[in-house]
């Protein structure tokens, strides 16, 4: 059967990576969390205390420091994929507002787009993989079969972020983590490297009002359709 790339992009916490996995898993192919290794930079550059020196330096030695000190991987566990950096398994590391939050920053950066775009695109030259992010169906994968866009109010985001910050015990206030919605949403698309956008040819899906079996649904609607035609 023929394999094919589909890039799933979208706002932070509108349930992108939930449906990517789940379709990987229905498709049999690979799921690729690319925000999970912007995650990773950003863990490294902070657990080194270097997130302003890297902003203000140049981009000839941001490329090297990436390059010489950052070695990304995933591992499949039982609980699902996790990322790590340098063989060490960060999963739990990179999944805090605050990591999330720089992030956000460094993702604006020329030199660790490259880095990290030019490894996404490694990853999906066999095709057979379902990759979320930001860039993929504009950037990473401006040929991808097929091209999704996610999105939600940022109320519902915020809702559905601050619930599962409750969920696993984490203390979070609704009106701070719809501020931090509303703020990654304005420099994921205000950003001049890659910023977020809706490529022509994706095809938006609004889940404000949608359950995740019904969303599930139609994206392997979407999948099937371009398997078979
Ligand atoms: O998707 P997630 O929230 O884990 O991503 C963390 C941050 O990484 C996002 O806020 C976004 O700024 C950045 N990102 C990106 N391009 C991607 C994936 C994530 O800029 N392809």
């Amino acid at each position: 059967m023929k394999k094919i790339v589909v890039a799933i992009d979208g706002y932070s916490s509108c349930g992108k990576s939930t449906i990517a996995k789940q379709l990987a898993q229905h498709a049999g192919y690979t799921y690729v969390d690319t925000g999970a290794m912007y995650r990773a930079v950003a863990l490294y550059l902070s657990q080194n205390s270097m997130i302003q020196e890297f902003k203000d330096s140049d981009d000839t030695y941001q490329a090297k420091l990436l390059k010489e000190n950052i070695k990304l991987s995933f591992l499949r566990t039982k609980e699902g994929q996790h990322i790590c950096l340098n063989g060490k398994d960060v999963e739990s590391k990179i999944r805090t507002l605050e990591i999330g939050n720089l992030a956000s920053q460094v993702s604006a950066i020329g030199a660790v787009r490259r880095f990290l775009v030019a490894q996404q695109q490694l990853m999906g030259v066999k095709k057979g993989v379902v990759m979320d992010g930001r860039d993929i169906g504009t950037v990473v994968f401006p040929n991808a079969e097929l091209k999704l866009f996610l999105t939600a109010s940022a109320e519902v985001r915020a809702q559905r972020r601050y619930d599962e910050l409750l969920e696993k015990g984490t203390q979070a206030v609704y009106e701070e983590v719809l501020r931090d919605v509303q703020d990654r949403d304005y420099r994921d698309t205000h950003r001049q490297e890659s910023p977020l956008r809706q490529a022509e040819d994706a095809i938006v899906i609004d889940n404000s009002h949608m359950s995740r079996e019904e969303q599930l649904q139609k994206v392997i609607e979407l999948f099937n359709q371009h398997i078979n035609g």
